[in-house]
């Protein structure tokens, strides 16, 4: 055992825990979890604790089933919610196949492989999510009217606010587990939230929002509000992205940072944007995984729908934030593509290789778009290469299924899984008739 083990095997004992819950996600994203008494956690650490992953989704195959846990011990926190004596502590496990090798259906181990990678390369990947969620009155049925719990908006300061109470409960709680939450606000749309977690290396930024989402949901419960992550969930309203700033070091420095440079922006922060923009259609479907994620991309309210890149551009996929002066540690480039409802492991590996190509090909970044550019004609985007995004979950399948990038980036059996369980979602989509046609036809 290592000292890490040694450490948490104590904490558990001190600090009374009676149940510890180990976490992973299937390949959509959601969140798994099995509880284990103290007295197995050395095993569990030291053999796994073994689980049918045929049950789970695109985790295994019904034929190679068996598959193992293993705890990662630095991931270790007590679980606040669940109160302070005989308390719960979970801990983020790697997935392992029965010989003991990381499990290549892993989300977690196909982002640490999209790492290592970049290490290879002599990098670092930081990443700082901006994550946006809806608060509804509380629903009873999943078909209920969606009743966001106010009317405010974007920065709104609302005297006795639930939704202040609510940032305030929840920002309490993932400081306790460890996680540093940098801003948070009301933003534009009714009900509508924002939390930024503070900069960390990617591995752990997404494990930080696995536990974001459970926290939100917890504390909506106990105030009695349903939590929503989806993209798009009110017509007509701003949908939730997940914004997120990624920048590449070299050991202790920026390797996007150049003082002097456009915008302090280095070469490498430039290929890599030119490689984000470059791959963006083919790591949509990842990214932006539901068909509900497009009625986000292509409703307007602040959400891209173009490959383009600007400097305070809201309406570029991919946005170089102001440059703060004396910071050049700071220096990053947003992805605005991304949404709230996406497998965090997955989305991060796919922007990390889309940019590393940039950057290891020496990518070269076109003009910056200076306009709107949802205010644009067809010709005029045209004109000036600006591309749309896949306009549909269908779309980008079709555009995914042809990218080598996603493939080696994911590992043939997630990128096949994946797209079979996409490839099914619209297909059952476009077996539904929706309350539009029906009122728009009905009419005939
Ligand atoms: N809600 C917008 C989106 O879906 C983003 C608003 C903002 O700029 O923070 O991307
Ligand atoms: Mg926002
Ligand atoms: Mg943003």
């Amino acid at each position: 055992m290592d000292k890490q083990q040694e450490y948490v095997l104590r904490a558990i004992e001190e600090r009374d825990v009676r149940f510890i819950r180990l976490w992973f996600t299937d390949v959509l994203g959601v969140l798994k979890s099995v509880a284990i008494a103290p007295a197995e956690l050395e095993g569990a650490f030291i053999e796994g604790i073994g689980f049918d992953g045929s049950s789970i989704e695109g985790l295994s195959r019904v034929s190679e089933s068996d598959l193992i846990l293993r705890p990662d011990p630095s991931t270790f926190q007590i679980l606040p919610w669940r109160g302070g004596k005989h308390g719960t502590a979970r801990m983020f496990c790697d997935i392992l196949t029965p010989d003991g090798e990381s499990s290549p259906a892993d989300p977690r181990n196909v982002l640490k492989r999209a790492l290592a990678e970049a290490a290879d390369a002599g990098f670092t990947f930081y990443t700082h999510p901006e994550i946006e969620f809806y608060l509804f009155k509380a629903l009873e049925n999943e078909t209920d009217p969606l009743i966001p719990i106010d009317n405010a908006g974007y920065f709104d300061h609302v005297a006795r606010g639930q939704g202040h109470d609510f940032r305030r409960a929840a920002i309490t709680l993932l400081e306790s587990m460890g996680i540093s939450v940098e801003f948070s606000h009301h933003e534009t749309g009714p009900g509508q939230n924002e939390i930024d977690l503070r900069y960390a290396d990617a591995l752990s930024t997404a494990d930080n929002i696995m536990t974001f989402r459970s926290v939100v949901k917890e504390v909506s419960i106990e105030q009695g509000f349903t939590a929503s992550f989806m993209p798009k969930p009110l017509a007509g309203q701003p949908g939730s992205g997940m914004h997120t700033h990624l920048s590449l070091f070299e050991g202790d420095t920026n390797a996007f940072y150049e003082p002097g440079g456009e915008y302090q922006l280095s070469t490498t922060g430039r290929a890599f944007i030119a490689g984000l923009l470059h791959h963006a259609a083919e790591i949509t479907a990842v990214t932006n995984q539901f068909v509900n994620s497009y009625k986000r991309l292509w409703g307007g309210q602040e959400a891209p729908s173009y490959r383009c890149w600007g400097h305070n551009n809201r309406s570029a996929l991919v946005r170089v934030p102001m440059y703060k002066p004396n910071k050049g540690q700071s220096a990053r480039v947003e992805y605005r593509g991304l949404d709230a409802a996406a497998n965090p492991y997955l989305a991060f590996a796919v922007m990390l290789r889309a940019g590393l190509k940039g950057v290891q090909e020496a990518y070269q970044l076109p003009e910056e778009a200076e306009d709107n550019v949802w205010e644009l004609s067809d010709t005029e985007r045209r004109a000036l290469g600006i591309d749309p995004l896949p306009g549909s979950l269908n779309e980008a399948v079709a555009v995914m299924e042809r990218s080598e990038l996603v493939a080696e980036t994911l590992g043939e059996q997630v990128f096949t899984h994946f797209l079979a369980n996409k490839r099914q979602e619209w297909t059952d989509y476009r077996a539904q008739v929706t309350p539009y046609e029906l009122a728009r036809i009905g009419l005939i």
